[in-house]
């Protein structure tokens, strides 16, 4: 029996029809994310490079350091097949440095980003006091119970184009949007126990199979 035979016959009948999120590993709270979305039935992949990249059916780009990841992407050649596959409708969610490295511009400062949002992101914009906390932010499209937001240095939204919905706001500011196929969080639902933003990504990226 060959090895393609023996994998193809332990996996379950289901496992290939079940979505394979990647989260990018170039930097950043990596491993939160992974538990999360197998904790709600996702098949999962660590992407650092173009071949993990190329199998994802959606990708997540997690909280860390703006310039630092986009610098390493450049670096890891990636920055291009990444901004390919979103225009052509790879669903991308970005969190915290993620949203940062995914929007149109950064406000106040001369930073490069992918432009694969309508939105201008203020870098660090609640100040001290936002340093690193939960609130229970309002976000109608996930029901009634209030989601515990854990904001850590966390941007803001600061101009959402026309296309551009925003899902949740906190002190006046946009810090959940969507645009189609991406969509970004200031705060991060990988670092509580509530998993619904993260099922309503897999939702989007199981509808774009
Ligand atoms: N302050 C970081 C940045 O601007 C983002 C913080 C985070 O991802 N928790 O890149």
């Amino acid at each position: 029996m060959t090895e393609v035979v023996r994998d193809a016959t332990s996996a379950p009948p289901h496992e290939a029809s079940r979505p394979l999120v990647g989260v990018l590993a170039l930097q950043g709270d990596v491993d939160e994310h992974v538990a999360m979305l197998r904790g709600i039935g996702a098949r999962t992949l660590a992407v650092k490079t173009r071949a993990e990249l190329d199998a994802v059916d959606g990708l997540i780009i997690p909280g860390g350091e703006s310039t630092t990841v986009i610098r390493l992407l450049d670096r890891f050649e990636l920055a291009e097949p990444l901004v390919a596959r979103v225009r052509a409708g790879l669903p991308l969610w970005g969190t915290c440095m993620g949203m940062i490295v995914a929007a149109t511009d950064v406000a106040g400062v001369d930073q490069r980003s992918l432009g694969l949002i309508d939105i201008t992101v203020r870098r660090n914009a609640f100040g001290r006091q936002l340093a690193s906390e939960e609130v229970p932010l309002a976000i109608p499209a996930l029901g009634d119970d209030p989601f515990p937001a854990i904001f850590i240095r966390a941007p803001w939204i600061e101009r959402a184009g026309a296309g551009v919905d925003v899902l949740a706001s906190h002190g006046g500011h946009g810090v959940f949007v969507r645009q189609a196929n991406v969509m970004g969080t200031s705060f991060h639902p990988e670092l509580t126990s509530d998993s619904r933003v993260h099922a309503f990504f897999l939702e989007i990226v199981a509808r774009s199979l």
